[in-house]
């Protein structure tokens, strides 16, 4: 049986994108689901003056269909109280607290609360200072801290901001989000590496010829143009994401699940990442840039003419890379990591291909690919590509795929990424967050590479919107004899 966790979330910016579109709807999960019921609270904060009613009315619209607002969702919504101020302002706390004691006496939360960090990270150190000053910190029950992306924009600011938290929460108090480690099918590849010795037998240099990750974005910057210019791929998606999944790929078995021996295991091979000279750089990375479509010229434009885009920037909007880990189980096999916008699809998938040496018995035609598939999004799902007998009088091979997706009615009971996710703060769970020794691997990896980068101007625009990215990502994995298996 399901048992509630009382708690009391505070959410910086209330009325944001992400706490609409995001936060809220996972909150109603998990109290559809019991994790969430009698004793729980949402105090919002931003700077808009909104009252309580409408605050409510906001949640209760995020939670529902566009014309229905159920009864259920209202009930949900009468837990939620609005403040507004601004968090540089002190006083704010001092009203923060004093309506933060009164609803942890309304509900009977006994002072477990979540502050939940959504919106710029410039303001989280004085957050953070606040909090401990104001004591909205409790002294009994828990106090966790849910901080969203992105944690810097280097390791020197990374770490500023680590200090500034540290002031006041210690790192087990932490849970800094990245949303794909809450996605179904990376905790998934968790449960098929490990739960079959089949998978793990070959899940090394020997067997792995290479592992390719594509994260694609079919949308442009959107309205995100002002920040996505001071920040760019490797920033925004290669510092965390793709690098949380090499380093869950690529991990030893944890001896346990818990947060502390997965830690320890990601930390490894994030250091254990070869850092390149210039010369070796400009052989291993590609960067891009989306130009329009010129067979679709209505349909998209150019980065550099989105809003808020500097029309002379230098901004990638596509990374692709070869990276080395220098460890014994992956010595020689390359990973190669591939993200960027305005591409072909929206599509999360990793491609594990496998050493083939098949017998010559089947004459001079080559045989196809084995390759070992994890469709992360849109499908889930996964595929093993092997070589079989096309049916008929001789043998003749063809790729054969054994493949399992998952439906619809299959997915119904797994969690939004977000719901998964707050619902493992709730549990005190931090496995499935990132630490900051994993931070801050990652930051000094990625400063390396921009570092060389920003030496020298690039050629941009040099990818066609619509494309899967700059010519240049083809023949970086051609040079080793390979290609990318999604196309
Ligand atoms: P947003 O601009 O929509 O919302 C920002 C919120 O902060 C608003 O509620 C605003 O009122 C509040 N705010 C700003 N300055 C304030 C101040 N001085 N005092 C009080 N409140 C103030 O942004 P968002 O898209 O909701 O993103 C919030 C954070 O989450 C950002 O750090 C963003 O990078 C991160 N994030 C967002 C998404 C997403 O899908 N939107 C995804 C991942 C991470």
């Amino acid at each position: 049986m399901i048992q509630e966790t009382k708690a009391l979330f505070i959410i910086f910016g209330g009325t944001g994108d992400l706490a609409r579109r995001k936060l809220y709807p996972a909150l109603f999960k998990l109290y559809q689901k019991n994790y969430l019921k009698k004793h729980f609270a949402v105090i919002g904060t931003a700077r808009r003056e909104w009252s309580d009613d409408y605050y409510q009315e906001i949640v209760s619209q995020a939670v529902s269909d566009e014309d229905t607002v159920t009864e259920e969702a209202r009930e949900f919504a009468s837990h939620f109280r609005y403040q507004s101020h601004n968090v540089n302002d002190t006083e704010h706390y001092e009203t923060l607290k004093i309506l933060a004691d009164s609803l942890d006496q309304e509900y009977s939360i006994e002072g477990n609360r979540l502050f939940y960090l959504a919106m710029s990270p410039s303001f989280f150190g004085t957050i953070s200072k606040n909090l401990k000053d104001q004591q909205l910190v409790t002294e009994k029950g828990f106090d966790r801290v849910i901080i969203e992306k992105p944690f810097g924009s280097d390791f020197p600011s990374a770490k500023k901001l680590n200090d500034q938290i540290r002031n006041t929460f210690d790192e087990s108090q932490l849970y800094r989000i990245d949303h794909y480690l809450g996605k179904e099918m990376i905790q998934n590849l968790m449960a098929v590496r490990f739960g079959n010795s089949l998978v793990e037998s070959f899940w090394n240099h020997r067997y792995i010829k290479n592992i390719q990750i594509t994260l694609s974005e079919s949308l442009g910057v959107e309205e995100r143009g002002g920040y996505y210019d001071t920040s760019g791929a490797l920033r925004d998606m290669v510092q965390n994401h793709v690098l949380q999944l090499v380093s869950i790929l690529a991990m030893e078995p944890p001896q346990t699940f818990c947060a502390e021996n997965v830690t320890k295991e990601k930390v490894k091979i994030l250091s254990s990442l070869k850092y390149y000279s210039k010369e070796e750089l400009d052989n291993h990375f590609v960067r891009g840039q989306y130009a329009e479509n010129p067979a679709r010229p209505d349909e998209y434009s150019a980065y550099r003419q989105e809003e808020k885009v500097d029309e002379k920037s230098s901004t990638e909007t596509f990374v692709a890379g070869r990276l080395e880990i220098q460890t014994p189980r992956w010595k020689d096999t390359p990973f190669y990591i591939r993200t960027g916008k305005r591409l072909k699809d929206k599509t999360t998938q990793i491609d594990v291909e496998l050493v083939n040496h098949s017998l010559p018995l089947f004459g001079e035609k080559e045989t196809a690919k084995t390759v070992f598939s994890l469709k992360v999004d849109p499908d889930k799902g996964i595929s093993l590509y092997l070589n079989g007998k096309k049916a008929g009088p001789i043998i003749e091979l063809e790729s054969i795929e054994l493949s399992k997706l998952y439906t619809k009615e299959e997915l119904v009971n797994s969690p939004e990424d977000y719901e998964k996710l707050i619902g493992d703060v709730l549990k005190g769970n931090s496995t499935n967050f990132v630490h900051w020794d994993e931070l801050a691997a990652s930051w000094k990896f990625i400063d390396h590479i921009r570092g060389m980068w920003d030496s020298t101007t690039p050629e941009f625009p040099n990818y066609p919107s619509g494309s899967m990215g700059p010519e240049a990502s083809d023949k970086l994995i051609a040079q080793d004899g390979f290609s990318w298996f999604l196309n």
